[in-house]
């Protein structure tokens, strides 16, 4: 269920087939009585995609789906239970500790919350510029400085040299997060995975923040693994959408194809709980009640069947492939009525996504 089987020679990352499954940890009871049997949280079942290179790839879906595991299966912070992880035709699977770290340095991560992300301790130049000293990227400590201080400036932090000997606390939470991009980019990476990078922002900082990556991506050709719950944010970041639900990707394509043409009915769903911006309109919420279901024993046959307005029978019986929406190359979607088996029996797009007046 490759997204594409032919690699592209501008793939920077490849994921293939990866499962990540976290061991459920047993109460004493069962421990001692050695009973009951080892469970596993299916994290991520299974997904595979690549990544262009100077390209924002985003992974999106609701709390729970497996986007930061995925995340951070994707740049060697986790190492899979099964399947492939390939960074510039490296194997990341094959490295020992020692070349992984060194390789780590062309993979930055921005976390989504910048004070967990700075050593409270630390002067923000030291902080920002510590990967640089743990590297040997620089030789003195006046390089140091003035490598820091420009990469300040580049976030917006001028001038550069008055931010270095301030501490996190005495800075902004929106300056925070700018220092945490440094911190990525004083690197020089590759790829930087974002994984809600602006979720914990002010939301008037929010927009600021993603102009700031916007603009960065651009000046440098970088390639972010980007992930956020929101669409509306992946709608103006992203190049590629991928939509994660309980471990698995169900979805991917154009950000544009998405969201003008979405395939199957979870994504439908989701882009219709986007807000619009006139409140006189308002889409219907065609979202079925009922959580997320757990991911330690996932739903049979189709994972979101239990949810989904247009599930027959077949429906909890077999799992659906990631196939190609006949006619759109690069689109995906995993649904027998939208693009698998039974696509001649589509029982028709149940979910009204017209706008509607609300008086
Ligand atoms: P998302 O980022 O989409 O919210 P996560 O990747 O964080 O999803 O989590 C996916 C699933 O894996 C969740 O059910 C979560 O509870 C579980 N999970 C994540 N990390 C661990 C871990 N270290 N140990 C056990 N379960 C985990
Ligand atoms: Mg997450």
């Amino acid at each position: 269920m490759s997204e594409n089987n032919s690699s592209s020679s501008n793939t920077i990352l490849r994921l293939q087939d990866v499962k990540k499954y976290f061991p459920v940890k047993r109460d004493l009871l069962q421990q001692i009585m050695r009973v009951g049997e080892q469970q596993y949280v299916h994290a991520v079942d299974g997904v595979s995609f690549e990544i262009e290179q100077g390209k924002v790839f985003g992974l999106v879906g609701e709390s729970g789906s497996g986007k930061s595991t995925t995340g951070r299966l994707g740049v060697g912070l986790l190492e899979p239970t099964e399947g492939e992880v390939v960074f510039e035709d490296v194997h990341l699977n094959n490295l020992s500790g020692e070349e992984l770290r060194k390789m780590r340095r062309y993979m930055q991560v921005i976390f989504q919350d910048p004070m967990a992300s700075l050593n409270p301790r630390m002067s923000l130049g030291e902080g920002v510029g510590h990967g640089l000293k743990i590297h040997r990227l620089v030789n003195s400590q006046q390089e140091f400085r003035h490598r820091v201080s420009e990469i300040f400036e580049k976030v917006g932090l001028t001038p550069g040299d008055a931010y270095f000997d301030r501490y996190p606390h005495q800075i902004s939470g929106g300056q925070r997060q700018r220092a945490v991009i440094a911190r990525a980019l004083v690197m020089q990476p590759k790829l930087i995975l974002a994984d809600e990078p602006i979720a914990m922002a002010d939301v008037s900082v929010k927009a600021i923040l993603l102009d700031l990556m916007v603009q960065l991506q651009r000046e440098f050709g970088l390639t972010y693994l980007f992930i956020t719950h929101d669409l509306a944010t992946a709608k103006y970041i992203c190049d590629r959408i991928a939509i994660m639900y309980l471990g698995e990707i169900i979805e991917v394509g154009d950000i544009r194809t998405v969201y003008t043409n979405p395939k199957h009915p979870y994504t439908e769903a989701l882009l219709a709980a986007v807000p619009v911006p006139d409140p006189r309109f308002r889409r219907p919420a065609p979202m079925p009640r009922g959580e997320i279901p757990n991911a330690i024993n996932p739903p049979s046959g189709c994972r979101f069947h239990p949810r989904c307005p247009i599930a027959q029978d077949i429906c909890k019986t077999e799992h659906p492939r990631l196939l190609e929406v006949p006619g759109q190359a690069g689109h995906m979607a995993a649904c027998h009525f939208r693009t698998g088996d039974y696509i001649h029996l589509d029982p028709g797009p149940l979910i009204n996504m017209n706008v509607a007046m609300v008086e």
